[in-house]
């Protein structure tokens, strides 16, 4: 019998919903490039419900209790009083999720002796410490895939609002008013922009294939670089660095995971080399921005504007500066969890499950730590090391 401890997001303040605005979600059998969408042997939930919430356990419950497993499911997860930290001593599996990330630091590692998988409901293992679970054997895997397309929509519609000046706009809508030079002083088209992408893998190449209909001229940086093909089909400017790429963008968007060699990337040096009034756009992960020089950036106008939905710690204290600077787009971290997304990467985590208990090899392309290295993804990705320092951080959320 194997101890599952689940951190998920809290239920709507509302209540766990009992209706949805849809009856169904499109059907889709194979990501872009061919691989197939997880294959559990069965699911015990109705696809397009809320299961990234507590309420939904990712409907896991029934599954793992007929098994013999025990399942507890908390959002509580910062703090040494936290039910988390209180249930890891003898957890055999932590499933956590980036939205509502239950950091594995290195302390928190050494807490849990029987730890022996943890599990990304989602995509993005850096709130695990990578480094420590290499030098433990703990097998880090998450559901390559389950939302890359939701996020690259996500980047999209936070380009078009930030350029286009949308939500100041809907908010003259809503304060009663009618004052279209108020809205359209800030307000352009996206049509004959520069826009880059760092990184430019599942979601940055999403990303650039959405765009490319806007009639926009379109820059990546990768440690791989795409198909010659690609490259043309796309018409890509490939650039070696983010240095390199930035100044010639009037946008930029982050696609890139945090690990030690992406943290704190655009910082006030790289942030300067930039156009004036440039907008960025960050849905990879808060840490590869740094906080105070984005905020400082929108106040002297170098950056027109900075969207995303991810932060650094989550959930962010109520005096972290993106939630007060100019010129923002930030929403919290939602655009991987759409309900078509938590249908996906609930059955990815049935079926990473299934393998792990059944002694059978998990797909090669969910794995980001397995025997003492980096493996699948993780190889491919991420750099060794640890992102997690600071996540301490998040315990003030809580405290208000
Ligand atoms: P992929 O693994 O498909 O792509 C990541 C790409 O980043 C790879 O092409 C990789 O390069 C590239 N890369 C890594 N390091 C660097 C670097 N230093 N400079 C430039 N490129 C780099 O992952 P996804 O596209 O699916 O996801 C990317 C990230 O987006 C996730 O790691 C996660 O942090 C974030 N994300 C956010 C979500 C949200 O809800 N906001 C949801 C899902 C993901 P290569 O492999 O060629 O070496």
């Amino acid at each position: 019998m194997a101890k599952v401890v689940c951190v998920l997001y809290d239920d709507p303040v509302e209540g766990y919903p009992e209706s949805y605005a849809r009856d169904d979600l499109p059907k889709l059998t194979h990501y872009p490039d061919g691989q197939t969408l997880p294959t559990p042997k069965a699911i015990d939930f109705q696809a397009g419900t809320l299961l990234g919430s507590v309420s939904g356990e990712l409907g896991l419950r029934r599954y793992l209790e007929a098994n013999g497993h025990a399942l507890v499911v908390t959002s509580d997860k910062d703090g040494p009083d936290s039910v988390f930290e209180r249930e890891l001593p003898d957890a055999d599996v932590v499933i956590s999720q980036p939205f509502w990330p239950a950091y594995l630091t290195a302390e928190r590692i050494a807490k849990a002796p029987k730890l022996k998988l943890a599990l990304t409901a989602g995509i993005g293992s850096d709130h695990v410490d990578l480094q420590a679970s290499i030098e433990r054997g703990i097998t880090v895997a998450e559901v390559t895939y389950c939302n890359s397309i939701s996020v690259s929509e996500h980047v999209v519609m936070m380009i078009l609002g930030l350029v286009r000046n949308y939500i100041p706009s809907y908010q003259w809508v809503v304060k009663g008013g009618w004052n279209i030079a108020d809205c359209v002083t800030r307000s352009y088209d996206l049509e004959g922009m520069h826009v880059g992408s760092v990184a430019a893998g599942r979601i940055g190449l999403a990303v650039l294939k959405r765009l490319k209909p806007f009639d926009v001229h379109l820059h990546y940086t990768d440690r791989h670089r795409l198909p010659e093909e690609v490259e043309k089909e796309l018409g890509l400017t490939f650039h070696e660095t983010a240095a390199d790429m930035v100044p010639h963008c009037d946008v930029v968007t982050i696609n890139a995971p945090l690990h030690p060699e992406t943290e704190n990337l655009f910082n006030a040096d790289l942030i300067s080399t930039m156009k004036r009034g440039a907008y960025l756009i960050n849905t990879a992960r808060g840490k590869i921005a740094n906080r105070e020089d984005v905020a400082a950036a929108l106040e002297s106008g170098q950056l027109a504007g900075y969207a995303g939905d991810v932060w650094f710690p989550q959930p962010p204290p109520q005096d972290h500066p993106w939630r007060s600077m100019p010129y923002h787009g930030m929403t919290p971290h939602t655009s991987g969890t759409s309900l078509s997304a938590q249908t996906r990467y609930a059955a990815g985590c049935r079926e990473i499950l299934e393998c792990w208990f059944a002694g059978e090899p998990i797909r090669e392309e969910y794995l980001i730590v397995d025997g003492g290295r980096l493996a699948g993804t993780g190889a491919h990705s991420y750099s060794a090391g640890d992102a997690t320092g600071g996540s301490a951080e998040a315990a003030r959320f809580k405290k208000g």
